[in-house]
Protein backbone atom coordinates (compact mmCIF):
# COMPACT_ATOMS: atom_id res chain seq x y z
CA UNK A 1 0.00 0.00 0.00
CA UNK A 2 1.33 3.80 -1.15
CA UNK A 3 1.13 5.64 2.57
CA UNK A 4 0.11 8.80 0.27
CA UNK A 5 -2.95 7.09 -0.17
CA UNK A 6 -3.71 6.01 3.17
CA UNK A 7 -6.58 8.21 4.62
CA UNK A 8 -5.54 8.02 8.18
CA UNK A 9 -3.24 10.39 9.24
CA UNK A 10 -0.30 10.32 12.01
CA UNK A 11 -0.50 12.70 15.05
CA UNK A 12 2.28 13.73 17.18
CA UNK A 13 0.36 14.10 20.64
CA UNK A 14 -1.92 12.38 22.35
CA UNK A 15 -5.58 13.55 22.81
CA UNK A 16 -6.01 14.67 26.17
CA UNK A 17 -9.04 12.77 26.71
CA UNK A 18 -7.24 9.45 26.17
CA UNK A 19 -5.61 8.09 29.43
CA UNK A 20 -4.84 4.42 28.16
CA UNK A 21 -1.36 3.93 26.99
CA UNK A 22 -2.88 1.73 23.94
CA UNK A 23 -5.65 3.73 23.20
CA UNK A 24 -2.98 6.82 22.52
CA UNK A 25 -0.85 4.78 20.93
CA UNK A 26 -3.47 3.28 18.41
CA UNK A 27 -5.00 6.92 17.69
CA UNK A 28 -1.62 8.73 17.21
CA UNK A 29 -0.95 5.76 14.95
CA UNK A 30 -3.97 6.49 13.06
CA UNK A 31 -5.20 2.41 13.86
CA UNK A 32 -8.78 3.46 15.49
CA UNK A 33 -10.71 6.46 16.00
CA UNK A 34 -12.92 7.10 19.16
CA UNK A 35 -16.44 8.19 18.59
CA UNK A 36 -17.30 7.85 22.06
CA UNK A 37 -15.81 6.65 25.48
CA UNK A 38 -15.66 3.07 25.19
CA UNK A 39 -16.82 3.16 21.23
CA UNK A 40 -14.01 2.79 18.76
CA UNK A 41 -13.73 2.55 14.20
CA UNK A 42 -11.33 0.74 13.36
CA UNK A 43 -9.41 2.43 10.29
CA UNK A 44 -7.67 0.66 7.56
CA UNK A 45 -4.50 -0.32 9.89
CA UNK A 46 -6.43 -0.86 12.99
CA UNK A 47 -9.18 -3.20 10.57
CA UNK A 48 -5.62 -4.98 9.33
CA UNK A 49 -4.70 -6.06 12.78
CA UNK A 50 -7.75 -6.94 13.67
CA UNK A 51 -8.49 -9.24 10.71
CA UNK A 52 -5.00 -10.93 11.55
CA UNK A 53 -6.40 -11.73 15.20
CA UNK A 54 -9.27 -12.55 13.98
CA UNK A 55 -8.10 -15.18 11.44
CA UNK A 56 -5.49 -17.07 13.89
CA UNK A 57 -8.89 -16.93 16.45
CA UNK A 58 -11.00 -18.94 13.41
CA UNK A 59 -8.10 -21.05 12.90
CA UNK A 60 -7.51 -22.44 16.09
CA UNK A 61 -11.28 -23.09 16.45
CA UNK A 62 -11.45 -24.62 13.46
CA UNK A 63 -8.46 -27.21 14.69
CA UNK A 64 -10.92 -27.81 18.10
CA UNK A 65 -14.19 -28.46 15.78
CA UNK A 66 -15.37 -25.18 15.82
CA UNK A 67 -18.91 -24.78 13.51
CA UNK A 68 -18.98 -21.28 12.95
CA UNK A 69 -22.22 -18.96 13.34
CA UNK A 70 -22.77 -15.54 12.95
CA UNK A 71 -25.85 -14.78 15.57
CA UNK A 72 -27.88 -11.66 15.55
CA UNK A 73 -27.40 -9.03 18.24
CA UNK A 74 -31.03 -8.40 18.90
CA UNK A 75 -32.80 -11.16 21.30
CA UNK A 76 -35.59 -11.82 22.90
CA UNK A 77 -35.97 -11.47 26.29
CA UNK A 78 -38.32 -14.06 26.75
CA UNK A 79 -35.67 -16.51 26.06
CA UNK A 80 -33.49 -14.61 28.73
CA UNK A 81 -36.36 -14.34 31.20
CA UNK A 82 -36.33 -18.38 31.28
CA UNK A 83 -32.53 -18.16 32.89
CA UNK A 84 -33.81 -15.10 34.88
CA UNK A 85 -30.89 -13.17 33.89
CA UNK A 86 -33.08 -10.64 31.95
CA UNK A 87 -33.63 -8.59 34.94
CA UNK A 88 -31.17 -5.44 35.23
CA UNK A 89 -29.87 -6.54 38.91
CA UNK A 90 -29.11 -9.55 37.23
CA UNK A 91 -26.98 -8.55 34.61
CA UNK A 92 -26.23 -4.88 35.09
CA UNK A 93 -24.65 -3.83 31.94
CA UNK A 94 -27.45 -4.64 29.47
CA UNK A 95 -28.43 -2.30 26.88
CA UNK A 96 -31.92 -2.75 26.00
CA UNK A 97 -34.38 -1.11 23.34
CA UNK A 98 -38.06 -1.21 22.08
CA UNK A 99 -39.91 -2.41 19.20
CA UNK A 100 -42.39 0.30 17.80
CA UNK A 101 -44.97 -1.61 19.44
CA UNK A 102 -43.02 -1.06 22.82
CA UNK A 103 -41.94 -4.51 23.60
CA UNK A 104 -38.54 -4.79 24.40
CA UNK A 105 -35.68 -6.39 22.68
CA UNK A 106 -31.64 -7.37 24.57
CA UNK A 107 -29.23 -6.24 22.62
CA UNK A 108 -26.64 -8.93 22.82
CA UNK A 109 -24.29 -9.20 25.80
CA UNK A 110 -23.45 -12.38 25.56
CA UNK A 111 -25.05 -15.38 23.52
CA UNK A 112 -25.94 -18.45 26.20
CA UNK A 113 -29.13 -18.26 26.03
CA UNK A 114 -30.38 -17.75 22.44
CA UNK A 115 -27.26 -20.75 21.61
CA UNK A 116 -29.14 -23.11 23.58
CA UNK A 117 -32.36 -22.21 22.68
CA UNK A 118 -31.30 -22.54 18.45
CA UNK A 119 -30.28 -25.76 19.17
CA UNK A 120 -33.31 -27.20 20.56
CA UNK A 121 -34.53 -27.63 17.06
CA UNK A 122 -31.53 -29.50 16.02
CA UNK A 123 -30.14 -31.82 19.05
CA UNK A 124 -32.57 -34.44 19.77
CA UNK A 125 -30.28 -37.92 20.80
CA UNK A 126 -26.78 -38.54 21.98
CA UNK A 127 -25.53 -38.89 18.31
CA UNK A 128 -26.01 -35.07 17.57
CA UNK A 129 -23.42 -34.35 20.79
CA UNK A 130 -20.84 -33.18 21.16
CA UNK A 131 -20.94 -29.81 19.58
CA UNK A 132 -18.73 -26.93 19.12
CA UNK A 133 -20.50 -23.57 17.56
CA UNK A 134 -18.79 -20.62 17.73
CA UNK A 135 -18.54 -16.83 16.54
CA UNK A 136 -16.86 -13.33 15.90
CA UNK A 137 -19.52 -11.04 16.76
CA UNK A 138 -19.93 -7.63 18.57
CA UNK A 139 -21.21 -7.16 21.81
CA UNK A 140 -22.33 -4.31 23.54
CA UNK A 141 -22.00 -3.67 27.29
CA UNK A 142 -22.78 -0.77 29.40
CA UNK A 143 -19.56 -0.87 30.89
CA UNK A 144 -19.79 1.93 34.29
CA UNK A 145 -15.78 3.12 33.09
CA UNK A 146 -14.38 2.64 29.49
CA UNK A 147 -11.19 4.25 29.99
CA UNK A 148 -8.75 1.81 28.91
CA UNK A 149 -9.34 2.34 25.17
CA UNK A 150 -10.14 -0.89 23.41
CA UNK A 151 -9.46 -2.90 26.50
CA UNK A 152 -12.76 -2.06 27.76
CA UNK A 153 -15.04 -1.56 24.89
CA UNK A 154 -18.74 -0.78 25.25
CA UNK A 155 -18.93 -2.28 22.14
CA UNK A 156 -16.43 -4.68 21.12
CA UNK A 157 -16.09 -7.79 19.24
CA UNK A 158 -16.15 -10.97 20.78
CA UNK A 159 -14.94 -14.86 19.85
CA UNK A 160 -17.48 -16.80 21.91
CA UNK A 161 -17.50 -20.46 21.68
CA UNK A 162 -20.21 -22.64 23.13
CA UNK A 163 -19.42 -26.22 24.03
CA UNK A 164 -22.52 -28.73 24.32
CA UNK A 165 -21.94 -32.11 25.58
CA UNK A 166 -23.12 -35.64 27.02
CA UNK A 167 -21.49 -35.85 30.70
CA UNK A 168 -19.65 -33.82 32.63
CA UNK A 169 -16.18 -35.86 31.83
CA UNK A 170 -16.99 -35.22 28.18
CA UNK A 171 -17.22 -31.42 28.94
CA UNK A 172 -14.18 -31.31 31.03
CA UNK A 173 -12.15 -33.24 28.20
CA UNK A 174 -12.82 -30.40 26.09
CA UNK A 175 -12.80 -27.77 28.33
CA UNK A 176 -8.78 -28.99 28.92
CA UNK A 177 -8.02 -28.86 25.00
CA UNK A 178 -9.97 -25.48 24.95
CA UNK A 179 -7.70 -24.27 27.63
CA UNK A 180 -4.61 -25.76 25.51
CA UNK A 181 -5.83 -23.63 22.45
CA UNK A 182 -6.52 -20.68 24.19
CA UNK A 183 -2.19 -20.89 25.30
CA UNK A 184 -1.57 -21.32 21.43
CA UNK A 185 -3.99 -18.28 20.69
CA UNK A 186 -2.13 -16.43 22.91
CA UNK A 187 1.09 -17.37 21.53
CA UNK A 188 0.99 -16.64 18.15
CA UNK A 189 -0.49 -12.85 18.44
CA UNK A 190 3.02 -12.49 20.55
CA UNK A 191 1.28 -12.44 24.29
CA UNK A 192 2.07 -16.19 25.34
CA UNK A 193 5.58 -15.17 27.22
CA UNK A 194 3.12 -12.83 29.49
CA UNK A 195 0.10 -14.87 29.51
CA UNK A 196 -1.30 -17.14 32.34
CA UNK A 197 -4.17 -19.68 32.99
CA UNK A 198 -5.22 -18.28 36.28
CA UNK A 199 -7.96 -19.87 38.26
CA UNK A 200 -10.92 -17.52 38.73
CA UNK A 201 -14.44 -17.45 40.30
CA UNK A 202 -17.16 -18.25 37.55
CA UNK A 203 -19.34 -15.41 38.46
CA UNK A 204 -23.26 -16.12 37.10
CA UNK A 205 -22.51 -19.54 35.75
CA UNK A 206 -20.22 -21.62 38.14
CA UNK A 207 -18.10 -21.61 41.08
CA UNK A 208 -14.94 -21.60 39.31
CA UNK A 209 -13.63 -20.54 35.46
CA UNK A 210 -10.42 -20.61 34.26
CA UNK A 211 -8.87 -16.72 33.00
CA UNK A 212 -6.48 -15.93 30.89
CA UNK A 213 -4.15 -13.10 32.14
CA UNK A 214 -1.80 -11.09 30.37
CA UNK A 215 1.09 -9.47 32.78
CA UNK A 216 0.49 -5.59 32.57
CA UNK A 217 0.66 -2.91 34.82
CA UNK A 218 -2.57 -1.18 33.23
CA UNK A 219 -4.23 -4.30 33.97
CA UNK A 220 -7.15 -4.18 36.27
CA UNK A 221 -6.58 -7.91 38.11
CA UNK A 222 -4.65 -8.71 40.47
CA UNK A 223 -3.32 -12.44 40.17
CA UNK A 224 -0.71 -14.17 42.36
CA UNK A 225 1.59 -16.18 39.45
CA UNK A 226 3.78 -19.41 39.97
CA UNK A 227 6.31 -18.68 37.49
CA UNK A 228 7.95 -22.34 37.11
CA UNK A 229 4.39 -23.55 36.55
CA UNK A 230 3.14 -20.90 34.43
CA UNK A 231 -0.06 -21.10 36.22
CA UNK A 232 -1.88 -18.57 38.03
CA UNK A 233 -4.85 -17.92 40.93
CA UNK A 234 -7.04 -14.49 40.67
CA UNK A 235 -7.04 -12.57 43.95
CA UNK A 236 -10.71 -13.00 43.86
CA UNK A 237 -10.31 -16.74 44.81
CA UNK A 238 -7.30 -16.16 46.76
CA UNK A 239 -7.86 -18.47 49.39
CA UNK A 240 -5.47 -21.09 51.21
CA UNK A 241 -8.21 -23.58 50.56
CA UNK A 242 -7.88 -22.90 46.40
CA UNK A 243 -4.04 -22.94 46.55
CA UNK A 244 -4.23 -26.38 48.39
CA UNK A 245 -6.66 -27.74 46.13
CA UNK A 246 -4.44 -26.53 43.28
CA UNK A 247 -1.49 -27.53 44.68
CA UNK A 248 0.36 -24.42 44.87
CA UNK A 249 2.72 -22.60 47.52
CA UNK A 250 1.54 -19.44 48.85
CA UNK A 251 5.87 -18.62 49.14
CA UNK A 252 6.57 -19.05 45.64
CA UNK A 253 3.33 -16.90 44.36
CA UNK A 254 3.90 -13.36 43.09
CA UNK A 255 1.28 -10.37 42.87
CA UNK A 256 0.85 -9.18 39.65
CA UNK A 257 -1.23 -6.74 37.53
CA UNK A 258 -2.74 -7.94 35.04
CA UNK A 259 -5.55 -7.96 31.85
CA UNK A 260 -7.90 -10.53 31.15
CA UNK A 261 -7.77 -11.71 27.49
CA UNK A 262 -9.87 -14.24 27.64
CA UNK A 263 -11.89 -16.44 30.10
CA UNK A 264 -13.75 -20.04 29.71
CA UNK A 265 -16.50 -21.08 31.77
CA UNK A 266 -18.16 -24.20 32.75
CA UNK A 267 -22.21 -23.87 32.75
CA UNK A 268 -23.15 -27.25 34.05
CA UNK A 269 -26.43 -27.70 32.89
CA UNK A 270 -27.93 -24.23 33.83
CA UNK A 271 -28.66 -22.94 30.58
CA UNK A 272 -29.80 -25.94 28.82
CA UNK A 273 -32.58 -27.06 31.45
CA UNK A 274 -33.74 -22.98 31.47
CA UNK A 275 -34.19 -23.54 27.28
CA UNK A 276 -35.53 -26.69 27.71
CA UNK A 277 -32.16 -28.38 25.43
CA UNK A 278 -32.26 -31.96 26.40
CA UNK A 279 -31.48 -35.19 24.31
CA UNK A 280 -31.88 -38.57 24.37
CA UNK A 281 -29.75 -41.05 25.87
CA UNK A 282 -28.13 -44.02 24.65
CA UNK A 283 -31.03 -45.58 27.81
CA UNK A 284 -33.59 -44.06 26.10
CA UNK A 285 -33.54 -41.27 28.69
CA UNK A 286 -33.94 -37.16 28.23
CA UNK A 287 -30.73 -35.55 29.86
CA UNK A 288 -29.98 -31.66 29.73
CA UNK A 289 -26.51 -30.43 27.49
CA UNK A 290 -23.32 -30.22 29.61
CA UNK A 291 -22.52 -26.47 28.52
CA UNK A 292 -19.25 -24.54 28.87
CA UNK A 293 -18.37 -21.41 27.54
CA UNK A 294 -15.10 -19.38 25.42
CA UNK A 295 -14.63 -15.97 25.46
CA UNK A 296 -11.77 -14.10 23.65
CA UNK A 297 -12.33 -10.14 23.10
CA UNK A 298 -10.45 -9.53 20.20
CA UNK A 299 -10.27 -5.98 20.58
CA UNK A 300 -8.86 -6.18 24.59
CA UNK A 301 -6.18 -8.61 22.72
CA UNK A 302 -4.86 -5.41 20.27
CA UNK A 303 -4.89 -3.12 23.26
CA UNK A 304 -3.04 -5.15 24.90
CA UNK A 305 -0.63 -6.07 22.60
CA UNK A 306 -0.44 -2.33 22.15
CA UNK A 307 -0.07 -2.07 26.00
CA UNK A 308 2.84 -4.46 26.52
CA UNK A 309 4.66 -4.47 23.17
CA UNK A 310 5.50 -0.81 22.50
CA UNK A 311 7.95 1.32 23.83
CA UNK A 312 8.52 5.32 24.18
CA UNK A 313 8.80 5.78 20.28
CA UNK A 314 5.07 3.59 19.51
CA UNK A 315 3.89 0.62 18.60
CA UNK A 316 5.54 -3.02 17.98
CA UNK A 317 3.61 -4.99 16.18
CA UNK A 318 4.53 -8.76 16.50
CA UNK A 319 5.17 -10.20 12.54
CA UNK A 320 1.89 -12.81 13.07
CA UNK A 321 -0.73 -9.79 13.83
CA UNK A 322 1.17 -6.91 12.14
CA UNK A 323 -0.99 -4.79 9.64
CA UNK A 324 2.25 -5.15 7.40
CA UNK A 325 5.55 -6.75 7.56
CA UNK A 326 7.76 -3.91 6.30
CA UNK A 327 7.55 -0.35 6.45
CA UNK A 328 9.68 0.67 3.22
CA UNK A 329 11.07 4.34 3.83
CA UNK A 330 11.39 6.44 0.47
CA UNK A 331 14.16 8.79 1.00
CA UNK A 332 14.63 8.85 -2.35
CA UNK A 333 12.68 7.09 -5.46
CA UNK A 334 11.84 3.06 -3.96
CA UNK A 335 8.91 2.25 -6.39
CA UNK A 336 10.51 -0.78 -8.26
CA UNK A 337 11.31 -2.10 -5.11
CA UNK A 338 7.96 -1.75 -3.59
CA UNK A 339 6.51 -3.17 -7.21
CA UNK A 340 9.13 -6.09 -6.67
CA UNK A 341 8.14 -6.98 -2.86
CA UNK A 342 4.00 -6.69 -4.00
CA UNK A 343 4.90 -9.17 -6.35
CA UNK A 344 6.65 -11.51 -4.44
CA UNK A 345 3.55 -11.16 -2.01
CA UNK A 346 5.12 -9.49 0.68
CA UNK A 347 2.88 -7.51 2.55
CA UNK A 348 4.33 -3.84 2.44
CA UNK A 349 3.77 -0.12 3.21
CA UNK A 350 5.54 1.96 1.19
CA UNK A 351 6.09 5.58 2.29
CA UNK A 352 6.36 7.40 -0.70
CA UNK A 353 4.91 10.78 0.83
CA UNK A 354 6.80 14.13 0.46
CA UNK A 355 8.22 14.69 3.91
CA UNK A 356 11.66 14.86 5.94
CA UNK A 357 13.55 11.81 6.76
CA UNK A 358 13.06 12.23 10.46
CA UNK A 359 8.95 12.69 9.86
CA UNK A 360 8.98 9.42 8.11
CA UNK A 361 11.11 7.87 10.32
CA UNK A 362 9.30 8.69 13.39
CA UNK A 363 5.61 7.77 12.19
CA UNK A 364 7.68 4.10 11.10
CA UNK A 365 8.60 3.81 14.72
CA UNK A 366 4.99 4.65 15.76
CA UNK A 367 2.82 2.35 13.90
CA UNK A 368 5.68 -0.32 14.42
CA UNK A 369 5.73 -2.43 11.48
CA UNK A 370 7.89 -5.29 11.92
CA UNK A 371 10.57 -4.56 8.99
CA UNK A 372 11.74 -1.17 8.41
CA UNK A 373 13.51 -0.96 4.53
CA UNK A 374 14.86 1.93 3.97
CA UNK A 375 15.41 3.50 0.04
CA UNK A 376 18.09 6.25 -0.37
CA UNK A 377 20.25 8.19 -2.87
CA UNK A 378 23.22 6.61 -0.90
CA UNK A 379 21.84 3.18 -1.52
CA UNK A 380 20.22 3.17 -4.35
CA UNK A 381 22.63 2.05 -7.04
CA UNK A 382 24.39 -0.38 -4.98
CA UNK A 383 21.12 -3.28 -4.35
CA UNK A 384 21.52 -3.23 -0.62
CA UNK A 385 19.34 -1.14 1.99
CA UNK A 386 19.45 -0.63 5.08
CA UNK A 387 16.62 -3.17 7.50
CA UNK A 388 15.76 -2.78 10.73
CA UNK A 389 13.85 -4.87 13.21
CA UNK A 390 11.43 -2.24 14.79
CA UNK A 391 11.34 -4.90 18.23
CA UNK A 392 14.97 -5.21 18.79
CA UNK A 393 16.85 -2.19 17.10
CA UNK A 394 19.15 -4.12 15.27
CA UNK A 395 19.81 -2.61 12.09
CA UNK A 396 21.97 -4.30 8.97
CA UNK A 397 22.70 -4.12 4.77
CA UNK A 398 20.39 -6.40 3.41
CA UNK A 399 20.44 -7.30 -0.58
CA UNK A 400 17.40 -7.16 -2.82
CA UNK A 401 17.47 -11.24 -3.04
CA UNK A 402 17.33 -11.52 1.11
CA UNK A 403 14.75 -9.30 1.49
CA UNK A 404 12.54 -11.01 -1.34
CA UNK A 405 13.22 -14.01 0.21
CA UNK A 406 12.08 -13.33 3.70
P1 LIG B 1 -14.24 -8.35 32.56
O1 LIG B 1 -14.05 -9.17 33.79
O2 LIG B 1 -12.98 -7.78 32.04
O3 LIG B 1 -15.33 -7.32 32.68
P2 LIG B 1 -15.88 -10.44 31.65
O4 LIG B 1 -15.43 -11.44 32.64
O5 LIG B 1 -17.19 -9.79 31.83
O6 LIG B 1 -14.75 -9.33 31.44
P3 LIG B 1 -16.54 -12.33 29.59
O7 LIG B 1 -17.98 -12.11 29.63
O8 LIG B 1 -15.97 -13.58 30.14
O9 LIG B 1 -15.78 -11.06 30.20
O10 LIG B 1 -16.04 -12.10 28.09
C1 LIG B 1 -15.05 -12.88 27.45
C2 LIG B 1 -13.92 -12.01 26.99
O11 LIG B 1 -14.38 -10.88 26.28
C3 LIG B 1 -13.06 -11.42 28.08
O12 LIG B 1 -12.13 -12.36 28.54
C4 LIG B 1 -12.41 -10.26 27.38
O13 LIG B 1 -11.34 -10.70 26.58
C5 LIG B 1 -13.51 -9.79 26.46
N1 LIG B 1 -14.24 -8.65 27.01
C6 LIG B 1 -15.13 -8.64 28.01
N2 LIG B 1 -15.61 -7.41 28.23
C7 LIG B 1 -15.00 -6.61 27.32
C8 LIG B 1 -15.08 -5.22 27.00
N3 LIG B 1 -15.91 -4.41 27.67
N4 LIG B 1 -14.31 -4.75 26.00
C9 LIG B 1 -13.49 -5.56 25.31
N5 LIG B 1 -13.37 -6.87 25.55
C10 LIG B 1 -14.12 -7.41 26.53
MG1 LIG C 1 -13.92 -11.70 33.86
Amino acid sequence: MLQSTLFSKTRKEAPSDEVSKNAQLLVRGGFIHKEIAGVYTYLPLGLRVLNKIENIIREEMNVIGGQEVFMTTLQDPEIWKKSDRWDDEKIDNWFKTKLKNENELGIANTHEEPLAKLLTDHVNSYKDLPLYVYQIQTKFRNELRAKSGLMRGREFLMKDLYSFSRTEEEHKEFYEKAAETYKKIFDRVGLGDKTYRTFASGGSFSKFSDEFQTLSRAGEDTIYIDEKKGVAVNKEVFTDDVLAELGLEKAKLVEKKAIEVGNIFPLGTKYSEAQGLLFRGEDGKDKPVVMGSYGIGLGRVMGTVAEVLSDDKGLIWPLSIAPFKVHLIGLSDASDLYNKLKEAGVEVLYDDRDLQAGQKFADADLIGVPYRVVVSERNAGSGKFEFTNRATGETKEITEDELLKM
